[in-house]
């Protein structure tokens, strides 16, 4: 694998026969969590693919002429020329697979299949999440001598990774950087002794067998399993989203408000995380617009108080978005005032969304009890309608997500298992 910079694009790009190219950039978890998979992938795949990465930051005219607009970006080059479909955001390790299987021939492919080695591995609990709820519970069960693994789709910390400043964690005086306290966390627990196995794909997950595989060819087995595997934005359901998404559309503003020095921003959604992050985007951003649907914001007073004393935010309220598209370089917003029915078209930079979450629950058979929007029921001790089956955090049926009830929820499950296992 190699690092290039945009003077290296002509002869290491265009002019080889296959090529895969990560842009990248810093203080961005998902890049973070690709890049185990790209290392690991280039493994695989290098003899026939080039591997290369390039630092976005420092590439920017580049990043710009080839409309590279999110990080991470992957894109593919077949004889200088681009192919197979870019990948970016939260990238998949089946997704990567999937395009670069489509450059080589059937005989290749089936070559480097071959050379992958299936493994089985037991321990007492598997974890599946490693945010707050995740970290916490591996934390205890790894005190009380519990042979646990923690297993995440992305690197280890959850939505606190890209959450800019945290200031109600308790026992820190000053608000925390989101990243920090999420890599204390997740450090505190692996330094114990939990096994990580993060920035995998989970291919399967038997809840009744105790049994998760990872990567197709990896089988986890264990006597008890905690879900923690939180929630994931929302949608708009707006036109145009999945196809900008990564392409002027973003949900994390760590991750790409840097590339908005000296822009403008349109910011869906009123609720503390559409606030906060507001706020932290316009350390960058000229001027930034919230659109939210109701006739009053939902975040808390002091995020709200933020929002209005910086003169570079302004909200409109009672609409919602219903076109995105592009236009040269700019983002159009269509937004509809729910009250007048009234369209207006928002023009931007970038279009930043934070419109509420959904449980992530894909995965699980649907044997377990679900509440009426989707999220596990548990008892007190944090158990499923499963036995050996327990939930924490964020995905579980409840009235309060913070990082201070899935910590508590995690420190409940792993007594209760400690308990059983004694
Ligand atoms: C922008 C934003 C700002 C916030 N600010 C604050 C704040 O200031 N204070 C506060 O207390 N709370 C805040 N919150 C809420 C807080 O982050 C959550 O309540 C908390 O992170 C929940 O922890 P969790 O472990 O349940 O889930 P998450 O933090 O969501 O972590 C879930 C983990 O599971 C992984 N995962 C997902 N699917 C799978 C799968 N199938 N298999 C394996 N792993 C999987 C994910 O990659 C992730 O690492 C904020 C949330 C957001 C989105």
């Amino acid at each position: 694998m190699k690092e290039i910079n945009e003077s290296e694009f002509e002869s290491e790009v265009l002019q080889s026969n296959k090529v895969i190219l990560d842009f990248y950039s810093t203080e961005c978890p998902p890049c973070e969590a690709l890049a185990t998979k790209y290392e690991d992938l280039s493994k695989l795949y290098g003899n026939e693919i080039k591997f290369l990465k390039i630092f976005r930051q420092n590439n920017r005219d580049l990043a710009d002429r080839l409309g590279v607009k999110s990080s991470p970006t992957l894109l593919f080059f077949r004889d200088g020329i681009e192919v197979a479909g870019r990948l970016t955001g939260g990238i998949k390790r089946r997704d990567i697979i999937k395009n670069l299987d489509s450059m080589l021939t059937d005989e290749k492919v089936a070559l480097i299949k071959s050379n992958i080695r299936p493994g089985v591995s037991e321990y007492d609990v598997i974890i599946l999440g490693a945010g707050p709820g995740g970290l916490t519970a591996g934390l205890y069960l790894c005190q009380a001598r519990i042979n646990t693994v923690l297993i995440d789709i992305s690197l280890p910390g959850g939505h606190v990774s890209t959450t800019h400043e945290v200031s109600n964690y308790p026992g820190f005086i000053e608000p925390q950087a989101g990243y920090m306290l999420s890599h204390n966390m997740s450090e505190q627990t692996k330094l114990c002794g939990t096994v990580y196995k993060v920035a995998v794909d989970i291919t399967r997950v038997d809840l009744d067998r105790k049994e998760v595989v990872i990567d197709e060819y990896e089988t986890v087995k264990a006597r008890k399993i905690v879900i923690a595997t939180g929630t994931t934005p929302n949608l708009t359901g707006a036109s145009g989203e999945k196809e900008l998404k990564g392409k002027g559309i973003s949900y994390c503003a760590t991750c790409d408000g840097k590339y908005m020095d000296g822009k403008e921003i349109v910011v869906i959604g009123g609720g503390n995380s559409a606030v906060e992050e507001s706020e932290y985007l316009t350390r960058f951003a000229k001027k930034l617009t919230i659109v939210h649907q109701f006739d009053k914001l939902t975040a808390n007073k002091k995020a709200q108080d933020k929002v209005f004393g910086n003169p570079k935010i302004s909200v409109t309220y009672n609409s919602e978005p219903r076109v995105f598209k592009k236009d040269g370089d700019k983002i159009v917003t269509e937004i509809e005032n729910l009250k007048t029915g009234v369209k207006e078209n928002l023009i931007s930079d970038g279009v930043f969304i934070f419109t509420g979450m959904k449980p992530n629950i894909g995965l699980f058979d649907d044997k377990l009890e679900l509440d009426k929007w989707g999220y596990i029921r548990t008892d007190e001790d944090m158990r499923t309608n499963i036995p050996g089956i327990f939930a924490v955090g964020d995905v579980i049926s409840k009235k309060y997500r913070q990082i201070t009830t899935a910590v508590a929820d995690g420190t409940i499950a792993a007594m209760a298992i400690a308990r059983e296992m004694d």
